[in-house]
């Protein structure tokens, strides 16, 4: 089942309008009148995102937004009666992730929310780590970080790179110029073959034998190219 939208909104009618639009957008809606309503429903189901008006009846929601952020990376839209610039300064300080001032129109608010579910689907698919061979290999493109088999390995940011560029097209053949631009990101004749020795160095550290490499194989008179069975997630 998908994630629902939490509407976080004491204004039962406003709440009602936005929950229809937002269904009739085939968004799951939850809804909680009050802070301590919204965190009970937090407690019981992650959203896929928050819209939170900041008037509630037993506090602000700018406290409850610095939670949400606090607990997860969860898009939150400020809905607000209050529409002076440093409020809507103040909300963005907190993390939140757009603002609609009241008489919020249902539809700009849906539109909204899409372009923010958009943007977010892309950072995290970008920042997703690289499986391979049902988590054999994985490299994380955030933290730079590459595993072999749980292990952390050390490895130069050269290599990461030169890594994370081969292992982003698993199959493709890159020649050694391409890898050169991409993976050292300057381009100098003789460059070439310093490939040859990343690869090496690399083989070392993810290759069950390096002689034999599994994952880096060498297309002779081309380039390398990286094989390996990349995990769904
Ligand atoms: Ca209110």
């Amino acid at each position: 089942m998908l994630p629902s939208i939490l509407i976080v909104e004491d204004d039962q009618k406003l709440a009602r309008i936005v929950r229809a639009y937002l269904e009739g957008a085939d968004f799951r809606v939850t809804h909680a009148s009050s802070l301590a309503e919204a965190r009970t429903k937090l407690d019981a189901e992650t959203p896929l995102a928050v819209i939170l008006d900041l008037g509630l009846p037993d506090g602000s929601g700018e406290e409850l937004c610095q939670d949400i952020k606090a607990l997860a990376d969860i898009p939150v839209i400020m809905l607000t009666a209050k529409s002076p610039e440093e409020e809507r300064i103040a909300g963005f300080a907190l993390g939140a992730d757009d603002y609609v001032v009241k008489p919020a129109s249902p539809r700009e608010l849906v539109y909204r929310l899409k372009a923010i579910l958009k943007r977010y689907d892309t950072a995290v698919t970008a920042a997703r780590p690289l499986s391979f061979n049902n988590g054999t290999l994985i490299l994380d493109s955030r933290r730079h970080q590459v595993s072999k088999s749980g292990q952390a390995l050390t490895i130069t940011p050269t290599e990461f790179k030169l890594l994370f560029t081969l292992a982003s097209s698993p199959q493709r053949t890159f020649t050694r110029d391409e890898l050169v631009s991409k993976a050292l990101g300057y381009h100098f004749e003789g460059y070439e073959r310093s490939i040859d020795a990343h690869i090496k160095n690399l083989r070392q550290k993810i290759e069950n034998d390096p002689r034999r490499p599994e994952y880096l194989k060498t297309v002779y008179g081309i380039g390398y190219l990286f094989c390996g069975e990349r995990d769904a997630l």
